[in-house]
């Protein structure tokens, strides 16, 4: 396994650092950026929620941080993975079979959108937790006394859900059997790309609540790729904002959610239903996110800017620091809080632009 030790850029106690990493595929010839030379620190034991619209290149961004980009795709770039007790490690320098062996899965954990067809329909749940367990050498009782446990604590009765194939189980059930497995191996990180999306609201609530429970109980760190703001508003310490295959916004997500300075962000904020404003008050966001091979010239943000200006079109924002732990790639961030409102959350140091 490679290491090495490259300049740290926080005063936080750094659990994974993105430098300069990008996703390509090629595309007729044409190289497509679906991740654009990002930047970014994860920090240890934060739940971290990474937001955007379909294709703003949020999923990509999870993948690239376990290295797990699927072929055709390139990644470019480093990510520095600093576990709690050795030495750091470049997750993109490791080979496939050297990721499974060392990372995947006993120090990272990646659960997907669907667990329908992250399950094989043809094996049990358990039969699912033994491979998982024995292809890392972990012994088969201790480790289904820990699925037990987490089946337990992800209000799952083991005795019920063990001995079913994944059709026998309700929605629901199945992505918190695939949580539990994702956690079976005690990893300090968990990455979750849309895990709730397959489901209803009430359920999306109620697994969103356990998965903070759990990331308590086992001492982990949380990041959570989802285009729903509201949902992981509820659990989130940090909220980072994706739009044209870059970060636009990150900041604490009481910040975001009272004091927003990027336009998309405050436009994200008022496409997304509140229990403190009407549902007649959502406004969508005109236009759509860009294509990879076809992304606006300067802010890639201002064909759909309301407050856009003739430098906006033509030089592109960088992820600046405009407070304490929060930045945003926006040249006129005072003005996007005057002229752009968003819906109060009650609490919060917005009051001009609440609604
Ligand atoms: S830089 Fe200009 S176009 Fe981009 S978000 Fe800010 S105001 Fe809008």
């Amino acid at each position: 396994m490679q290491t090495t030790e490259p300049p740290r850029q926080s005063d936080k106690d750094v659990i994974f650092e993105a430098r300069d990493v990008s996703v390509s595929f090629d595309m007729e010839g044409d190289e497509s950026r679906v991740l654009d030379s990002v930047d970014f620190d994860v920090y240890r034991g934060e739940t971290l929620g990474v937001v955007g619209e379909s294709g703003s290149g949020k999923s990509m961004f999870a993948s690239a941080l376990l290295n797990a980009v699927v072929e055709p795709g390139q990644v470019t770039g480093d990510v520095t993975y600093y576990p709690e007790d050795r030495d750091p490690v470049t997750v993109t320098d490791l080979t496939e079979s050297e990721l499974k062996e060392e990372i995947r899965w006993k120090e990272m954990a990646f659960v997907v959108q669907s667990a329908q067809s992250a399950f094989n329909p043809t094996m049990t749940i358990r039969q699912h937790y033994i491979e998982t367990l024995e292809a890392h050498g972990v012994g088969r009782q201790e480790g289904l006394e820990r699925a037990r446990e987490l089946c337990r604590d992800l209000y799952l009765n083991p005795e019920q859900v063990l001995p079913s194939y994944p059709h026998e189980l309700s929605g629901g059930m199945k992505q918190r059997a695939l949580l539990a497995l994702g956690v079976i191996l005690d990893p300090e990180v968990v990455v979750l790309d849309e895990p709730t999306a397959a489901l209803d609201l009430l359920m999306q609530r109620a697994i969103v609540s356990l998965l903070a429970d759990i990331k308590e109980k086992y001492d982990l760190t949380l990041v959570f790729v989802t285009h729903d703001l509201n949902l992981i508003s509820l659990i989130a310490d940090r909220l980072a904002v994706m739009y044209a295959f870059e970060f636009i916004e990150v900041a604490p997500t009481e910040r975001i959610l009272n004091d927003a300075a990027h336009p998309y962000t405050r436009a994200l904020l008022n496409a997304v239903p509140t229990i403190s404003a009407p549902i007649s008050t959502m406004t969508g966001i005109p236009g759509s996110t860009p294509n990879p091979k076809d992304v606006p010239a300067g802010c890639s943000y201002n064909p759909r800017c309301p407050i856009a200006k003739e430098e906006c079109r033509i030089d592109d924002p960088q992820l600046d620091p405009i407070h304490e732990e929060h930045s945003a790639a926006c040249f006129y961030p005072d003005e996007a809080r005057s002229e752009i409102g968003i819906p109060a959350t009650g609490g919060g140091d917005d009051e001009e632009g609440g609604r």
